[in-house]
Formats: C-alpha cells, structure tokens, sequence
C-alpha cells in the first residue's frame, strides 16, 4: 500500500504515525494508499520551516524567484502525463480532463514568472519641494493554503506560485481524499531549484487547519472548498488577525434564450454539466429555459447523454469517470430520489447505468425537469452528475433565481441578441459570467472568485487580486534636503 508523506524542508517526512486516511482509486473502489495525517507538533514543523525560509527567500533578488519558477513550470509542462495520471488514479477524472486541470494550473505558474513586473509601485516626484514619494509592495510572511479534493494539483497553483513569487514563504495543505498529485508538484518544485522550506506540504485533516488557523506565525491563508467550512475559516482566520480569502461551494445558472441554437445550448449544457462528473465548482448544475427553450432543449440533453461514455478515467474511451467516495455518490444519487418525490421530471435516471454495478463509486448521468426553487435538488449544492432544469416564463424571473440564490460563482446565457447578453452582464449576480461560454473560469492574467456564499473576503484568487493578497504596500516620502538649510517646525506636515 502506497504511503504518502508530508513534505518539510524541502523533503518527504513521514507522519508521526498517530493519524491517517485511506485513499482510493474511485473507479475501482479499491483503497491505494494511506495519508499521513498531521498533528498540531507537524504544522508547527512545517511552519517553523517556512519561517526560517522566509528572511532569505524575501532577499531572494525577483529575477531569480522568476527563473526557478520558470523551471518549475517547464518541468510541468515536461511531466503533464504523469500529473494527469496521478490525478485520474486518486481522483477518478479522465485523462483529457486531468490533463486540463494540468494545463489551466501551469497558466497559473506562468503567470507568477512574470509578477515582476505585478510588483512594480508607484512613483511620484516633487509632491512638495524636495520631496517625492514612492509605493513598494512586500510579502506578507509565511501564508498558508487549504485547498478541495476536485482540483488536486490546480487549486494549489492558484496560491502558491503567486505566494512565493511576491517572496512569502508557503504551507499546503491538500485535500486527504487525493494528495498524491500535490505532493508530486513538491518535488517538482525542489528539482526546479526551490530552497528549502520556501513550500512546504502537510497532509490531514481538521486537525492540521485548525492549527494553520490558531498558529501565531501564519499571515494570510487561502482556502476553497465548501461554503460551511469556508466561512468557519474566515471567520476564525481574521478573528485570528490573519488577512482570508475564502471560497466556497456554487450554484450556477446557464440562462437559455428561446432564440439560442438547441444544439449549441445541449452541447454547452451537457459538457458543463457532467464533465469531471459534475465535481467542478464551475460546473453547470442549474438550466433556466426561459419561454419555449425548455421544449426542445430538454429532449436534446437528454439524447446526447445516453451517448456520454462512463468508465474509468483511464480508459480513453470514457468521457465521464466516478465520483470522489461512495459515500459521496450515494448521497448524490439521494438527490434524484428526493427531487422524484418533491415532483420533479426524472428525465434521466444514471442510478440504472450497467456502470454502477461495478466496484467503482459511479453514477450515470441524472437529468431532471420541472425543477422549482423549493426543491433540495436546487437550494443545495449537489457537486455530482445530475442537471436540473427550471422553467420560466421571463428573462427578468430567471436573473432573480440567480439574485436570490445564497451562491454567486458563475452564471452563463446562451443567446443570439447582444442586448439581453450585455444587460445579462450587468444584471446577473455572480462573480464571473459566461456569454455563450457555460464555464466562465477566468484565464490567469485576470482573477477568479465569486460572490455571496461563494467568498468570503475581499480579494479573487490568482492574477493581480492574487499578487494583491500576498503583498502589502509601503509608501515612502523621502526628501534629501541641504542639511543648513534645516529649521525646527512644529506645525502638521503640509505642500510647499
Ligand atoms: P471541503 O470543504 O470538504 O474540503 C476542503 C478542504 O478543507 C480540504 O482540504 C479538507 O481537508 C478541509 N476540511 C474539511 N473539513 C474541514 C473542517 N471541518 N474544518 C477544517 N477544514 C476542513 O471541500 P471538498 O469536498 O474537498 O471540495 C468540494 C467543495 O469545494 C465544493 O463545495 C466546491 O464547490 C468547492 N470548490 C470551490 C471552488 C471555488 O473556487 N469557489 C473551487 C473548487 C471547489
């Protein structure tokens, strides 16, 4: 059985052996490894590493951080593969998909090669005689990340890459359910040139975050994952001073025009709805036919499913893998249960796919009609395979289901009138909008995050609000005066 350690001071460290979890393969139901869990005494380890780093990490001259990030990010680009089969083995995601999540993460390292020119300030001369004045940003110190089980190896590169290249030093902790591909990018990060201590892995579970949480040495800690967990997070990380970004679960809604085409919107719909099973924060888990759009849309999605092949993730074939634990698919699967009972069309029932008779936690694609706001199926977040579609009358009900809904992440129209798109981009409340596009995810020179129960915080994560979240500005007023020229005033400083 494989064992996966943390990683401190720039080397795999087996846990104290007191805790730990069962990883397994989710398309054969099979247990692979067991994850070391730390105790309070190994976040300290990790922490007190990433502090000793810190002092000669933040000297470290730009242009050098650059550098061995820029090897980091070609040893990635030259390990795509073995990423993505790590990922598909623990996570249960196809091969194209974990080779997504491979590319959108290394979009990120590339962005944080060039943060020097992220970190420039600003500059303004004579603001008074003899006087200028200048903004510099710094790292904020040793930073901390807490990341979800969907994106094993890109939720992190949202944090770190950034973290270090603005000269914090970090600790990660990844999700126990896959964390064999984050600590692969650990040794990466080593090959590439990484001193020592500058990133640091603990593996477990609550226990280790609420120590990152209480720990006297932590600035600033980055979290994704649930909404629940996410705020406890916010709320007990600034209550411990700490500066918090924390994202949380979503809703999304893809608002379909009677005029879109049906075939564009099912293919939309279809793909952003059940790719990586529906476990994508992003994921489409919400259709809103407005008018007639319902009529001939839902029978499109429903005729392409049948076509979607599930199966394990590394089987080229299969387009569609399982889901994270069978704990998890069988509550995923209640949702279809309840939402029959609520009322709601089953249109597609995946419970009956040949596929769920296997060993592996799988669940065939479930499409459901006539959904209302009332049903569970549509108040919680699901994060599985099942698309419920809701019927509206008008545009203005649809862009209130997404104002009331507790969740703002993503939401999408499909439509041919540019009007409805461009007032959709102002009216509709959520933190990225897709127009015919039905996953909105930012690419990394922008920033991504959400609104409502989907942040908590004030700043997005990665791009420049990331650079913004890792640094603290100083402004400086200098002035290099004849020192005979040198009186005594006691009044407030003022312009001359
Ligand atoms: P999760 O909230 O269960 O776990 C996230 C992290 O928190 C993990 O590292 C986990 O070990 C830790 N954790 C779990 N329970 C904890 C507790 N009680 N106290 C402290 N830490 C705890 O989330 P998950 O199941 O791994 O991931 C799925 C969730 O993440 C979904 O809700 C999804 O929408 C969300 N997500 C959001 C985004 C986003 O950008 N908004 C991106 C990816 C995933």
């Amino acid at each position: 059985m494989k064992r996966i350690h943390h990683w401190i001071d720039g080397r795999p460290v087996p846990g104290d052996g007191a805790r730990s979890g069962a990883v397994f393969n989710p398309a054969t139901g099979e247990q692979t490894g067991v994850v070391d869990f730390a105790s309070a005494d190994e976040v300290d380890a990790a922490v007190s590493s990433a502090l000793q780093a810190y002092d000669s990490w933040r000297e470290t001259p730009i242009s050098r951080r650059s550098e061995i990030l820029f090897r980091f990010r070609d040893l990635l680009d030259r390990h795509r593969a073995d990423l993505a089969r790590l990922l598909t083995a623990e996570h249960g995601k196809v091969h194209a998909d974990a080779l997504g999540e491979v590319s959108r993460g290394l979009e990120n390292v590339e962005f944080s090669c060039g943060v020097g020119n992220l970190l420039k300030g600003g500059y303004s001369e004579q603001v008074s005689s003899g006087i200028d004045v200048y903004s510099i940003r710094q790292p904020l110190g040793v930073v901390a990340g807490i990341t979800p089980f969907n994106f094993p190896a890109m939720v992190p590169m949202w944090m770190y890459p950034n973290a270090i290249a603005c000269g914090n030093t970090f600790v990660l902790k990844p999700s126990e359910k896959d964390p064999s591909a984050p600590l692969f990018c650990m040794e990466l990060l080593a090959e590439a040139g990484l001193p020592p201590g500058v990133v640091n892995l603990i593996q477990g579970d609550r226990v280790a975050v609420d120590r990152l949480l209480s720990h006297p040495d932590i600035a600033a800690l980055s979290f994704v994952g649930s909404t629940p967990i996410a705020r406890r997070i916010y709320e007990a990380g600034t209550g411990n001073g700490k500066r918090v970004q924390a994202l949380g679960g979503a809703k999304n809604h893809m608002v379909v025009l009677p005029d879109a085409p049906v075939d564009l919107a099912a293919d939309a719909a279809v793909s952003a709805a059940y790719g990586s099973a529906g476990e994508r924060c992003m994921a489409i888990s919400a259709v809103v036919a407005v008018g007639s759009a319902g009529d001939e849309l839902v029978p499109a999605i429903a005729a392409r499913l049948d076509k979607v092949q599930v199966g394990p993730g590394d089987d080229p074939d299969s387009e569609m893998g399982p889901l994270i634990t069978c704990e998890h698919r069988d509550r995923v699967a209640g949702y279809v249960e309840g939402a029959a009972a609520a009322g709601a069309t089953v249109v597609r029932d995946g419970r009956n796919d040949e596929v769920c008779d296997s060993r592996g936690f799988f669940l065939g694609p479930c499409l459901l009609d006539d959904v209302d706001a009332e049903m569970d199926c549509y108040r919680d977040e699901i994060f599985g395979p099942v698309l419920c579609v809701l019927r509206v009358d008008a545009y203005d009900e649809a862009v209130r289901l997404i104002g009331e809904n507790p969740w703002g992440n993503g939401a999408a129209i499909f439509t041919r009138d540019g009007g409805a798109a461009r007032r959709f981009q102002l009216e509709a409340a959520a933190g990225m909008v897709g127009v015919n596009v039905p996953i909105p995810v930012p690419v990394a020179y922008y920033s991504f995050g959400g609104w409502k129960g989907s942040l908590f915080g004030d700043l997005h994560m990665y791009g420049p609000e990331g650079v913004d979240f890792y640094t603290r500005t100083k402004v400086v007023t200098a002035r290099w005066p004849d020192p005979s020229t040198s009186t005594v005033d006691l009044g407030f400083p003022k312009n001359r």
